[in-house]
């Protein structure tokens, strides 16, 4: 029976945390931290995710803003509004929920939004510091994960990593992540993709099985070693409802531990995203 590594749950802890210290903030600058989020057009899915950001803003005791503009705003206007908001310095955080339509290139206004205001940690400065082992902000989703990792005690150090996927989003920074110096890293990192042959010869290989590809079960038994950690970042809407990257039944006997799909990695990415936003409130302030 392989432990569970329950996302939500952990979520909760850190949530109470981080609402902590941002009645600490509050109390110690006057100033409530501020998330702006963007949203364009009217993508079902992106529209739950943003009012998801609002309420776990409101859960903690920051502000959110939300800036809702339609499909047909252009690329022009869109820059207008992040240089309205990188000035803005009630603003600490902002993000642009992707995907955007199709006209606009989604790297020109992530580029725009200012680095110290990138909670998602897409911009280039921000990748960059990550790959230099002195980040700013990390990106939530594998900043969720390594920081899963490291409260259940689960050693990376010297630990053979094996990324499945290499999004800009999860999988590269990720990869970046794990390969650095200290806690929660100092792995050993393999990076695979769709262009990756014998795929199941290096996956096997894990000690830490990280898979962001988005792909209904495609991690099966065969692909994963005796003990294991499986970490699934895969969200895919089916017949059958949320299923992650991993085939959960037949791996789990194999794993020492691994996330449900519910309730494993995708709890912790908002709740990451509240505290990199605290964390440039304190930017902000000369307080980091
Ligand atoms: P993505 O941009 O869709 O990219 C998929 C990656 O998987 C690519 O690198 C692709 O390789 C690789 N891949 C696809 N098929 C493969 C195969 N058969 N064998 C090996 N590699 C393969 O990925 P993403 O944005 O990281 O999303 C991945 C999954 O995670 C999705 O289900 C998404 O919904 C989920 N997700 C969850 C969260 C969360 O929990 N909060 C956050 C982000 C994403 P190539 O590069 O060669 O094409």
């Amino acid at each position: 029976m392989a432990l569970i590594l329950n996302g939500k749950e952990l979520s909760q802890t850190l949530r109470a945390e981080i609402a902590q210290q941002v009645a600490d903030f509050i109390q110690k600058t006057g100033v409530t931290p501020c998330l702006a989020a963007i949203l364009v057009g009217d993508d079902p899915a992106s529209q739950v995710y943003v009012r998801n950001k609002e309420k776990a803003c409101a859960a903690v005791g920051m502000k959110s803003q939300l800036f809702r503009l339609p499909a047909e705003t252009t690329e022009a206007q869109l820059l207008e509004l992040v240089d309205q908001l990188n000035r803005d310095d009630s603003v600490h955080g902002i993000l642009c929920q992707l995907p955007l339509p199709k006209h606009i290139p989604e790297k020109v206004i992530l580029d725009a939004i200012s680095a110290d205001k990138d909670v998602d940690a897409f911009h280039p400065t921000n990748v960059g510091l990550i790959l230099q082992g002195r980040p700013r902000f990390l990106p939530c989703t594998p900043f969720g994960i390594q920081e899963m990792l490291k409260r259940y005690g689960i050693e990376t150090s010297g630990k053979h990593v094996v990324v499945l996927g290499r999004s800009d989003i999860v999988g590269k920074p990720m990869a970046a992540m794990m390969v650095q110096r200290g806690a929660g890293a100092d792995s050993t990192v393999t990076v695979c993709h769709s262009r990756t042959k014998d795929l199941a010869s290096i996956t096997s290989q894990a000690d830490i099985l990280i898979v962001a590809i988005g792909k209904p079960k495609f991690v099966t038994a065969e692909m994963v070693k005796d003990g294991a950690v499986v970490v699934d970042v895969g969200i895919n809407r089916t017949d059958a409802g949320l299923v992650g990257d991993v085939d959960f039944a037949a791996v789990e006997p194999k794993a020492s531990a691994i996330t449900p799909v519910p309730g494993g990695v995708g709890p912790l990415t908002i709740t990451m995203l509240l505290g990199n936003t605290l964390k440039a409130a304190n930017y902000k302030l000369g307080l980091n």
